[in-house]
């Protein structure tokens, strides 16, 4: 009897399994025209990017970017749109803003092009000024104090932790300015990696140089590219120590640096900033959401950060991460699809240097007793698309996809999903599964954070390609979860 079912049974497996595969190739190229034939992502990236523009968290231009996403987003007849407010902090650029070097030796430094290793003579001749005193390209970190006036000192250049501590111990980085030059590692295939094991300069070398007695700090931008662009950032200072004046230099203006200081004892530099923090100024997160027909209380969150650096545009970090998203919900609408949860396309405001949307939001959620089943973050930029980071919990389900996600190039399935932004919400939701969307990793540090993130470094089918795989994950967490 046994026997009999189990072969009775085969048939109807292979059946039902045959038409689930048929409709799943179904979906997804549903779901892929959607965006690359009728994709709107493009378009509103280039809207927001050239009528908004940066969108430094607290800045008359993330208000006045805020209005324009609810109006934008108000325009696609979702079930509901609606702000969240929440306090974020205000630091603001000035105008005053300059760093200069004095060298006699500079002209001939350049002559012998010793920059070689990165191949960049021709940005460095960019910098040649006729005079001893040469203006340099570099911006303030986000979160740096101004230096109230002139600020001018030797310079002392450091490549690692343990030479910082060493030098810190005799006594040699005291009244200096310390340039915190560690490279990011070529060799690391993954960008993010080489970002990760250098951005702690960035973020903390303030107060670790300030602890050795140094006046300002300066350090080598996060790229992998040579070049003259500052890439900008968050720093935080230690609340025991001196705080100090922060500015981030081109990878190639580092280089140079690097080597006079090696040659010129007499190697100094002048620093000007004008930059302040202000009082904490009321934002907001904004929401696009549509209702789940199963489970309606239940919540799939998934998006990107709306504050951007204030150089450049946030077009990549993180235009495009809002982009996929607000793309994702509305592909999902396009083609027909019901979601069995509701679907929340969220533009958390803050995320470079605060936080608060991110928090503001998971805490609402708590307060209103919303469970989240899943949430995607993307956070990495508008390139290729290659795959996703999930929780081990949800890689066997997606497994079964494999064959139509790499048909689309995004069969890429690393462990351990996650972001900035939904880390609160995997808190107050442990069982929840994180995704974090993967694109190509090769061009992101070309353009983070610095003047280059404009909407003209972004590929309109790069974009499209990025948001349909949104998409297509949304549809898969909301079909398997329950
Ligand atoms: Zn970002």
């Amino acid at each position: 009897m046994k026997k009999v079912l189990f072969l009775a049974a085969v048939p109807f497996w292979f059946a039902t399994h045959a038409a689930g595969q048929n409709s799943d190739s179904l979906m997804f190229k549903r779901v892929f025209d959607e965006a690359l034939v009728r994709g709107e992502a493009y378009a509103r990236l280039g809207e927001l990017c050239k009528t908004v523009g940066a969108r430094l968290s607290g800045s008359d231009a993330a208000e006045k970017g805020i209005v324009w996403a609810k109006q934008m987003l108000g325009s696609y007849q979702f079930d509901s749109v609606y702000t969240q407010p929440v306090m974020v902090p205000r630091w603001e650029r000035s105008q005053t803003e300059a760093l200069w070097m004095e060298s006699a030796l500079f002209t001939s430094i350049v002559k012998k092009g010793t920059t070689e290793n990165y191949n960049c003579e021709a940005f460095v001749e960019q910098v040649v000024k006729p005079s001893k005193k040469y203006r340099l390209h570099a911006c303030a970190l986000g979160g740096s104090i101004g230096t109230n006036g002139e600020l001018t000192g030797k310079v002392v250049v450091v490549n690692s932790q343990k030479q910082l501590d060493s030098l810190g111990n005799a006594g040699v980085l005291k009244g200096k300015i310390v340039l915190l030059n560690r490279a990011f590692d070529q060799g690391l295939v993954n960008t993010f990696s080489a970002y990760g094991a250098c951005v702690g300069q960035r973020y903390s070398g303030a107060s670790q140089v300030a602890k050795y007695g140094a006046v300002a700090m300066l350090v080598r931008s996060m790229s992998n590219r040579c070049d003259l662009h500052p890439h900008t950032g968050s720093m935080a200072y230690t609340d025991s120590l001196q705080k100090i004046p922060a500015m981030a230099v081109a990878t190639a203006v580092a280089d140079i640096i690097a080597e006079l200081a090696a040659e010129d004892e007499n190697l100094k530099i002048t620093m000007n900033l004008g930059c302040v923090t202000l009082p904490d100024r009321l934002s907001a997160n904004v929401i696009a959401q549509t209702n789940g027909m199963v489970f309606p209380k239940k919540y799939i969150a998934f998006g990107g950060h709306f504050d951007s650096w204030d150089e450049g545009e946030g077009a990549h970090d993180d235009g495009a991460g809002c982009m996929h998203a607000f793309e994702a919900l509305r592909i999902l609408k396009a083609v027909g699809y019901t979601p069995r949860h509701t679907l929340r396309c969220v533009w958390w405001i803050n995320e470079e240097n605060g936080l608060r949307g991110a928090t503001e939001y998971a805490k609402i959620a708590a307060e209103n007793g919303e469970e989240h089943v899943a949430a995607l973050e993307s956070d990495r930029g508008g390139f290729t698309p290659r795959g996703f980071g999930v929780d081990t919990a949800f890689i066997r389900e997606l497994k079964i996809m494999q064959k139509w996600l790499d048909a689309y190039g995004i069969g890429t399935i690393e462990k351990g999903g996650g972001g900035a932004d939904i880390g609160p919400i995997k808190k107050a939701n442990p069982n929840a599964i994180m995704v974090g969307f993967i694109p190509d990793s090769q061009r992101y540090f070309d353009v983070h954070h610095a003047e280059t993130d404009i909407f003209e470094n972004v590929n309109k089918r790069e974009l499209e390609m990025g948001a349909a795989s949104v998409a297509i994950m949304i549809w898969i967490l909301d079909q398997n979860l329950d």
